[in-house]
């Protein structure tokens, strides 16, 4: 699971180097977030599972950046006449993402075009930022990442799920310059954001860089990892997944930036437990 451009190889093999997808599934209901090239293999996972039945799905995209919808046009379960997604907006009215959808398709860059797909594809939206679907609970809030990027959260019986890829906490630290002075200080996220996670089960974080990587990269819309474990600290978060892996980044570099993440929540006495996200895991919510 990488960040930015699928990073295939014998260097990320274990992790996976497909851009990303995430599939929430609560109650027989499915939510995917994003639509990176990791949604070809949902698919085929989906109509395997399927076995010929319709199948339904809701698509959340955090945005439009490549890394995010180039998937698409190869899942599956899109060329299925019987199947139903609906592709939602952040707000009432935006439709921006269906459209930039179809826009992926035009005949320059693909040869099946959006409108020749044969799944039933309409726009929804969240209204004002907070919707029920099928008795699911999802909200969205945006968070920092050149050209914008929203955060989603699901609720099910008392379960949270955060899914916030590609942000760049860094930048709107409410205590930034002390943190830059002490790396010893907890980074204090906005509270909104602090809020929206508070005491999820799983939290999905753009965790892109290490310490050393992040001057570099100062403006490209990506977390430290140690900032997504602060936030998960101060939101009281169960597991943090780290998410959006740095391309250049092998394996053996995510393991050792989790090490780094495992230190951080011991030295900021959290009880937040850290991985890295990984191609094809399942993780299950229990009561
Ligand atoms: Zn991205
Ligand atoms: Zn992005």
């Amino acid at each position: 699971m990488r960040g930015s451009i699928p990073t295939p190889g014998h260097r990320t093999s274990r992790y996976g180097g497909n851009t990303p997808c995430v599939e929430i599934r609560v109650n027989g209901t499915r939510f995917i977030c994003d639509g990176g090239t990791g949604i070809r293999g949902l698919g085929t996972q989906l109509m395997q599972e399927s076995r010929g039945a319709p199948i339904s799905l809701h698509m959340l995209f955090s945005h439009a950046h490549w890394d995010h919808i180039q998937g698409f046009p190869f899942f599956g379960p899109a060329y299925v006449p019987t199947t139903r997604i609906t592709v939602y907006g952040a707000r009432d009215g935006d439709t921006r993402m269906y459209r930039l959808l179809n826009g992926q398709q035009l005949s320059d860059y693909f040869p099946v075009q959006f409108s020749d797909l044969g799944a039933h594809i309409e726009p929804g939206h969240l209204g004002d930022g907070h919707r029920v679907i099928e008795g699911v609970a999802v909200s969205a809030i945006p968070v920092a990442h050149p050209g914008g990027c929203y955060a989603f959260r699901f609720e099910w019986e008392g379960r949270r799920v955060v899914y916030a890829t590609d942000h760049e906490l860094d930048q709107v630290l409410t205590n930034q310059s002390r943190s830059r002075l002490d790396p010893g200080v907890l980074r204090r996220p906005p509270p909104d954001l602090v809020e929206f996670c508070r005491g999820a089960d799983l939290l999905i974080c753009d965790g892109q860089y290490t310490e050393a990587e992040y001057p570099k990269h100062i403006g490209w819309g990506h977390s430290r990892a140690t900032s997504a474990v602060d936030l998960a600290v101060l939101a009281d978060v169960k597991r943090l997944a780290i998410f959006h892996h740095d391309p250049m980044q092998s394996d053996d570099d995510v393991d050792r930036k989790i090490e780094h993440c495992r230190d951080r929540v011991l030295r900021m006495q959290g009880g937040t437990q850290v991985f890295a996200a990984r191609e094809g895991v399942e993780l299950k919510m229990g009561k």
